[in-house]
């Protein structure tokens, strides 16, 4: 990668192959990979990920929201793609797109059955998401003679998968909960098929599901953060490589006396003679202001440089009085070397997912092939 000159976030193919990988050698033999891309392949880029995925063999893919889909269509992909959170209004763009909804109530389902009956459908493909203590959306277990009823009495949908979603995956102490998740998926899945004559898919591992439930992999699981690189804990961190670096430049440096102030508000005062940079990033960026007063950190040539003052809407600054440094120079805010998206995002109790996918649009992204 040449030296940043802007505010960019570089995203490294190389390392999603490696991550994609790692995680197909955790499955057992036959289960298949869907890659999880929604919130534009978390922060990076869905079509350039998924054309890569796809190039690598994947399965299946999941976006949450049917305008996710679409681009993923519209851009040439071809592999199935599941729509987490589908909602009535798109019920139309859905299938005009080859896309196919998780059905997560009866409400739903009734919905969309009567809207594919009115398209003439036949045995659209749905995926029916069964609650088992998240809490979030999904049937919850006694319900699913609902769905037998209403599936069998019409040939416009066919359940194509069942599965569920881990309400705590990663955490090691409360394996129970997880279990008993997996037990009552188990149950309740072999239950609907007993009374289907075909075989739908079943999956409700996540990532850190992969890692900590080898024996629940049914025959697909769903991967998302650890495709970019993070594994929820440090030894399958260190088995993956991040795929996005955030760089920007040093706009500007200063000389601060001892009393002056830096930024709105008087959110800095120096309290001896100091050296600031301006950086061309901001919370429009998606930066937290909460990574401000110090919080956060950028590194330069190798050295912390603490966020000073309140972040604002384009840019910040950070104390860079012990480190030796021009205008112009590169700065790296999160990436594979120095500080992780994980550590960064810490500072403020918040999760890798969080600051890779707050990175906004305005921020140009660049690919290494
Ligand atoms: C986002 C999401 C995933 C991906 O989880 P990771 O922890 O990123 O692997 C899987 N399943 C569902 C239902 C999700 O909403």
């Amino acid at each position: 990668m040449p030296k940043a000159t802007e505010t960019t976030l570089e995203i490294d193919l190389r390392a999603l192959t490696h991550n994609f990988q790692y995680i197909t050698s955790k499955l057992q033999k036959g289960t298949k990979l869907m890659a999880v891309v929604k919130a534009s392949a978390y922060g990076s880029d869905s079509v350039v990920v998924a054309k890569k995925l796809e190039e690598l063999g994947i399965d299946y893919f999941a976006v949450a929201y049917a305008s996710e889909g679409v681009i993923l269509r519209e851009s040439g992909v071809q592999t199935p793609i599941l729509v987490l959170h589908p909602q009535t209004i798109n019920f139309d763009k859905i299938v005009q797109h080859c896309l196919e909804p998780s059905i997560y109530s009866p409400l739903m389902l009734d919905r969309f059955i009567a809207f594919a009956e009115s398209e003439n459908l036949e045995n659209y493909p749905i995926h029916l998401k069964i609650n088992t203590g998240m809490n979030r959306i999904g049937y919850s277990t006694n319900e699913v003679n609902f769905i037998l009823e209403a599936v069998s009495k019409t040939k416009a949908v066919k359940i194509k998968s069942i599965f569920s979603h881990l309400a705590a995956s990663e955490d090691i102490e409360n394996r129970d909960f997880a279990e008993k998740q997996i037990n009552d998926f188990k149950t309740a899945s072999e239950y609907l098929m007993s009374k289907l004559d075909y075989s739908p898919l079943r999956h409700t591992l996540n990532t850190s599901g992969i890692f900590n439930f080898p024996n629940a992999q049914f025959n697909m699981v769903r991967s998302g953060i650890g495709l970019y690189g993070f594994g929820n804990c440090e030894k399958e961190n260190k088995n993956l490589r991040p795929i996005a670096t955030l760089k920007t430049i040093i706009s500007q440096i200063h000389t601060i006396r001892k009393g002056e102030s830096v930024g709105y508000n008087f959110g800095f005062i120096a309290e001896k003679e100091m050296k600031t940079a301006t950086l061309p990033l901001g919370h429009a960026d998606g930066i937290n202001r909460a990574y401000g007063k110090g919080n956060g950190f950028v590194t330069i040539h190798g050295k912390k440089a603490p966020m000073i003052g309140n972040i604002c809407m384009d840019m910040l600054m950070v104390d860079i009085t012990n480190i030796a440094c021009e205008e112009g120079d590169e700065v790296q805010v999160f990436g594979e070397k120095n500080a992780t998206a994980e550590e960064f995002a810490s500072r403020i109790h918040s999760i890798s997912y969080e600051i890779i996918t707050a990175i906004s649009p305005r921020v140009k992204r660049i690919f290494t092939y």
